[in-house]
């Protein structure tokens, strides 16, 4: 935004929200009722350089949304459904209704008249969550200009005979096959793609920016309440079922290096390190 004590509303109703939970609509309060007093004393603002009426489009305009996809989730079993699935779908593991019934809106007070009585609503999942799987993270990390030579910088560090002092020093990283049964990462096309080895950990320590929060990618959440095993099941597939695709196929990613798009596969790791 051009003006200065814009943007310091901006990033104070940013900073309200994350760090002292103020909702949504009580940031828009703020931003509405400041955008009106700035416009009694100052004349109305142009659209292009007026105050932000809600918080989502502060988000925006900051580039800080999440990048979740909202996925319906059986009530019962947990099973996670695609984003676009009909409302009259039925859970095939449980028989459940995936969607509520549908919600009544009165339209009597619609300015043009044209409702004469309650309409029935969309129909809305009655359980859902937000997910974010690896490749669709990827995307967006590679979108970051120097992400490409910064998970290539392994390729040109010197081993030293006998000393295990990192990942790619290890046996699994060098013995690793891809589908084809060559070597995952020194195989005869690894040098045309980007190979990356991506560790889940368990317990972790700060190794260089390796778990720097913009470098996590958080996969999903479960809802409210934990859900139990036999659920986490639905929630887990949908995740493997994502790393087997990376792992054979790949994703094509356009980053500031590639514009025309480079082959990404990932190999994936459980790592448990305690220090
Ligand atoms: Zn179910």
């Amino acid at each position: 935004h051009p003006q200065w004590y814009i943007r310091c509303i901006m990033y104070l109703v940013a900073f309200l929200h994350t760090k002292h939970r103020v909702t949504f609509r009580g940031a828009g309060l703020i931003l509405v009722c400041l955008g009106f007093i700035f416009s009694c004393l100052m004349g109305n603002f142009s659209d292009a350089v007026a105050l932000p009426r809600t918080l989502k489009t502060v988000f925006s305009r900051f580039d800080i949304n999440d990048h979740f996809t909202v996925h319906p989730i059986c009530f019962q079993c947990h099973h996670v459904f695609e984003p676009d699935i009909d409302p009259d779908t039925f859970c095939s593991d449980c028989e459940e209704e995936v969607f509520g019934a549908r919600a009544s809106e009165n339209i009597d007070s619609e300015p043009d008249g044209a409702g004469d009585g309650p309409r029935l609503g969309k129909r809305r999942p009655n359980l859902v969550s937000p997910i974010q799987l690896l490749s669709t993270g990827l995307q967006d990390f590679f979108k970051r200009p120097g992400m490409v030579s910064a998970v290539n910088c392994w390729r040109s560090r010197t081993q030293v005979e006998g000393e295990l002092n990192c990942m790619q020093d290890g046996r699994v990283w060098n013995e690793m096959k891809d589908k084809d049964g060559n070597s995952f990462f020194h195989g005869p096309h690894a040098d045309e793609e980007i190979r990356l080895g991506v560790s889940f950990s368990l317990d972790c320590c700060s190794l260089h920016n390796r778990y720097r929060s913009e470098n996590l990618i958080f996969s999903g959440g479960t809802g409210q309440k934990e859900p139990t095993a036999e659920q986490l099941q639905h929630y887990l597939k949908i995740i493997v079922d994502d790393l087997i695709m990376l792992y054979e196929d790949g994703i094509v990613v356009n980053t500031p290096e590639f514009p025309n798009g480079i082959i990404v596969r990932v190999e994936s790791y459980v790592l448990a390190d305690h220090r």
